[in-house]
């Protein structure tokens, strides 16, 4: 199969779709691989790395699209990608076609085969191509909170970890998920004083398990999160309801009881945000303030660390990449369950029901 790699065209975005041990990997199966120039670079990955473990290096999209019957991006095509798709070709890529019904309806059109990541189900109902994002948004929303609650980035001014005799900063980490558990590992091993409140009960006894002396839980209800956000400095918003919105879990009102100059990082706020006052910024702007509470709500938090989230996404997605190069779509009738829920359109017609039901889109 010929397999092309495209440069991701989204603003914002600096990751690319195949490591070079990709490359070498699929031609080692007897595949053909098209790179486009400088689809890596963002990544740190030069055209030459891909060439000398087997790619052949095309000057242009174009070039990609017109040859490959397998095209594999980070990005959901964009606009300017639509007429560049042909119709029986397998795009692998993230799509969140909930998001837009206009991507929808044009990919619909396109006549590919829409094989999407954050679909696709591991053998426990499990989204292992969702993780790895979740892992990098968590970890870095710490680091991002560090930075904002510096005063010159118009925080309180605060340490982290504190210094001996100085009380280190207080840490609310809402939902202790995939995000919540690696953003309390990091604030942990900064050494700050970390709580996360989640409903799960069985998760919070994990967490208790598994976490250092300075991260404790709590049960989330009204009462809790109140008496948290009073003493928090920073708070990190991670929660996530399968299939739904994001229930607002602080509201307008509650920025009143935070101490000013604390800073919130909503992660969550890709599926709406789990503070009222959230809205989605991007890495040029990326906060605003409101009641003297530091917002930073960017949607697209690993694509600022790209080489970290290209190496993280690829090793999940490469498997799958060569699944399918090796024909894994071929007969219908034996799909395997990871393919099954990864379609989300075929040749003209919407597979993925929520998706269907959503916008009325039936073919
Ligand atoms: P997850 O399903 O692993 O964790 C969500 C947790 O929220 C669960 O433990 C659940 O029990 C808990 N929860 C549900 N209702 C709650 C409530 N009322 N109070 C407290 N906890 C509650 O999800 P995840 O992978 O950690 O993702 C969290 C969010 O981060 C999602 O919205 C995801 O889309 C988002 N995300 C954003 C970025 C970004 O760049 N901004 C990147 C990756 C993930």
């Amino acid at each position: 199969m010929i397999i092309g790699v495209p440069k991701e065209v989204k603003s914002d975005e600096y990751r690319v779709a195949m490591l070079p041990v990709g490359v070498q990997e699929l031609t080692r199966r007897g595949h053909q691989v098209l790179i486009q120039s400088g689809a890596g670079v963002g990544s740190g990955l030069p055209d030459d790395e891909y060439a000398t473990n087997g790619a052949e290096i095309v000057p242009s999209a174009d070039e990609v699209f017109a040859n490959a019957d397998l095209i594999v991006k980070v990005k959901e095509p964009m606009a300017e990608e639509w007429p560049m798709l042909r119709s029986g070709q397998i795009v692998f890529t993230y799509f969140h076609l909930a998001a837009s019904r206009e991507l929808t309806q044009a990919l619909v059109e396109t006549g590919i085969i829409a094989v999407a990541y954050e679909t696709l189900e591991g053998s426990k109902g499990d989204l292992p191509l969702l993780t790895p994002m979740s892992e990098v948004a968590g970890r870095m929303s710490v680091q991002e909170g560090a930075k904002y609650l510096e005063r010159p980035q118009e925080g309180r001014g605060i340490l982290l970890g504190g210094v001996p005799g100085v009380a280190p900063a207080h840490i609310v980490i809402l939902g202790g998920g995939i995000v919540g558990k690696n953003a309390a590992q990091i604030a942990a091993g900064f050494q700050a004083d970390v709580v996360i409140l989640d409903i799960n009960v069985d998760r919070l006894r994990y967490l208790e398990d598994i976490m250092p002396p300075n991260v404790n839980t709590l049960f989330s209800d009204r009462h809790n999160l109140e008496e948290q956000l009073e003493r928090a400095d920073l708070v990190i918003g991670s929660v996530l309801v399968p299939g739904g919105r994001t229930p607002q879990l602080v509201t307008a009102e509650d920025l009143k009881r935070m101490k000013p100059g604390s800073v919130i990082i909503d992660v969550a706020v890709d599926q709406g945000g789990c503070v009222e006052t959230s809205r989605p910024t991007t890495h040029s702007n990326p906060t605003y303030i409101i009641d003297d509470v530091v917002h930073y709500c960017v949607a697209n938090m690993p694509g600022a660390v790209g080489r970290t989230s290209t190496y993280a996404l690829c090793n999940v997605t490469f498997p799958y990449v060569a699944m399918i190069a090796d024909g894994a779509l071929q007969k219908k009738a034996g799909l395997s369950r990871a393919m099954k829920t990864a379609i989300n359109i075929w040749e003209g017609k919407l597979t993925n029901k929520t998706v269907a039901e959503e916008f009325d889109i039936h073919h």
